[in-house]
């Protein structure tokens, strides 16, 4: 393959700014040369290379913005290993419906059964699709509605929090919440109500969201709203976290074992995806 005449291709894919066509021009070219594909599959090619760059820098730049703390995709979670969880519900959900019809999702159950997973993969998903997403979990929300009160600048910041067509409120539960925190996030969740989609993640039932955020009346009027549109998704099951713990605390063998079938998995995977 001669790099003198993919040179003029080069200049105009360098000069409409197409890094990703670019880096993949000479590879496609030859391809051509030896009469590997032809012309559909080449242009095809050196489109597609361009999208998934641009498609990669949306992803991190919406995972910068949206306060995302990693990558979590539907494809990495294994159905099998949390059956009360159903699959279709789940896919369905990553159809993003919810979020034209502005409606809320709430994940529960017990710690490391991938409710967090769950709700980035959706999250990840809307921002994808070019919707505005934002991830707190429930102590990061309220303290940073707490210091704009201080700031006298509360109303600004729930505007903010009221933009997104998707909030991600994580770990409803863990660390108690004050009195006057509750109150703010009440009033974040009044705004957003039926105004944009909310997916809220807890290890506690919502029997007990009264204890952690103090006022029975006012949670009452919160879950009120929360579930008037909501998709509920219940989990029952192990931890995940648990079961790769004990994998590692298993014999030398089994762990050279898990790390074989790994590399293996990973190395099917990649090859599936190229
Ligand atoms: P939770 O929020 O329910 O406490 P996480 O979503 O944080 O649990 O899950 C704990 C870890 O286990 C994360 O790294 C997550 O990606 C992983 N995980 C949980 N469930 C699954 C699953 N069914 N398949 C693959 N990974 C999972
Ligand atoms: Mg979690």
């Amino acid at each position: 393959m001669s790099t003198s005449r993919s040179e003029p291709i080069r200049a105009m894919l360098a000069d409409l700014k197409m890094p990703g066509a670019l880096e993949a021009i000479d590879e496609i070219l030859s391809e051509v040369d030896g009469g590997r594909i032809g012309a559909t599959d080449a242009i095809s090619r050196l489109l597609s290379a361009q999208i998934s760059l641009r498609n990669n820098r949306r992803l991190r730049a919406a995972m910068r913005s949206s306060r995302l703390p990693v990558v979590k995709t539907l494809e990495q979670f294994d159905f099998s290993f949390q059956p009360s969880i159903k699959r279709e519900q789940i896919e369905s959900l990553h159809e993003l419906r919810f979020v034209e019809r502005k409606e809320n999702v709430v994940l529960l159950g017990p710690p490391g059964v991938g409710k967090t997973h769950l709700a980035i993969s959706l999250a990840i998903t809307a921002a994808q699709r070019g919707r505005r997403v934002y991830f707190g979990t429930l102590t990061d929300l309220i303290s940073s509605l707490e210091q704009a009160q201080t700031a006298g600048q509360l109303a600004r910041r729930l505007a903010v929090l009221t933009h997104p067509a998707v909030l991600v409120v994580d770990e409803i539960g863990y660390l108690p919440v004050s009195r006057s925190g509750a109150v703010l996030f009440f009033q974040l969740m009044s705004r957003r109500y039926e105004r944009a989609s909310t997916i809220l993640t807890s290890n506690k039932s919502f029997e007990e969201w009264g204890a952690v955020l103090g006022d029975e009346v006012m949670v009452a009027a919160l879950i009120d709203r929360v579930l008037h549109r909501c998709h509920l998704v219940n989990i029952r099951g192990n931890s995940y976290r648990m079961r790769e713990h004990t994998a590692m605390r298993k014999t030398p063998e089994a762990e050279l074992e898990a790390e074989i079938a790994g590399r293996t998995s990973r190395r099917t995977r990649t090859s599936a995806a190229s």
